[in-house]
């Protein structure tokens, strides 16, 4: 690739994957205020801050990936189906802000579930990091540059478990902070910030950095 040709110093240089790094976003309690077990779209409410971080998270230009625990859909709160609409209001949501939303993936599992076929141990329920996987495969998206954003630990260890860097929101949603001499690692968040204007600004500053040293070679 003319890439590695035009070091011209027979140094290698690797030839960037054609992947490209994501922002993964947690949806209850980080972009949306919580209301447990809601698909209905009048009750969908961004969190202060939410819209002018979607505007700067929207001018990065990277695509920008909501991954959410929906266990309602195995306790038999709402139909899988449900959420379509909620997918379609988040779109609309990210629109009138200034970003696009790339993807929305839910887990609908729960092992204690009552809807026989969702009642399983998934890979996919975070802190498990299959939601993350699954969209990195779909969308070509390269993990290790990848961001995580969340509000409570199991946010964090997914995004950790999947390869990306996190940042976790603490504003009071984590109330256990459980966290286990195995677990240290995947549960230490590599920033900790208040509110996601802030998260969003860390992406933007590491992103436009990184973008900027790009721009010289
Ligand atoms: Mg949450
Ligand atoms: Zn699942």
């Amino acid at each position: 690739m003319a890439v590695s040709a035009a070091a011209g110093n027979g140094i290698r240089v690797p030839s960037p994957s054609l992947d490209r790094p994501a922002v993964f976003l947690d949806k209850d309690g980080t972009l949306l205020v919580d209301e447990p077990y809601n698909v209905d779209p009048a009750r969908m409410h961004l969190v202060p801050g939410a819209g002018e971080a979607l505007g700067l998270l929207g001018s990065l230009g990277l695509p920008l990936v909501i991954v959410s625990n929906q266990s309602g859909a195995a306790l038999g709160r709402f139909a899988v189906r449900d959420l379509d609409a909620v997918g379609e209001r988040l779109q609309a949501l990210f629109r009138c802000n200034g970003a696009a939303l790339a993807g929305f993936y839910c887990c609908p599992h729960h092992p204690q579930g009552r809807v026989e076929r969702l009642a399983i141990e998934c890979l996919c329920r975070k802190p498990r990091p299959g939601l993350l996987q699954r969209a990195a495969r779909e969308t070509g998206i390269d993990l290790h540059r990848s961001w995580m954003i969340g509000d409570i630990l199991d946010d964090v260890e997914a995004g950790r478990r999947a390869g990306c860097r996190t940042i976790m929101i603490d504003c009071g949603n984590e109330t256990e902070w459980t966290v286990t001499r195995s677990t240290q690692e995947d549960r230490t968040p590599h920033f900790i910030v208040k509110d996601l204007l802030t998260a969003a600004s860390i992406v933007a500053r590491v992103e436009g950095r990184t973008a900027h040293s790009q721009a010289r070679l």
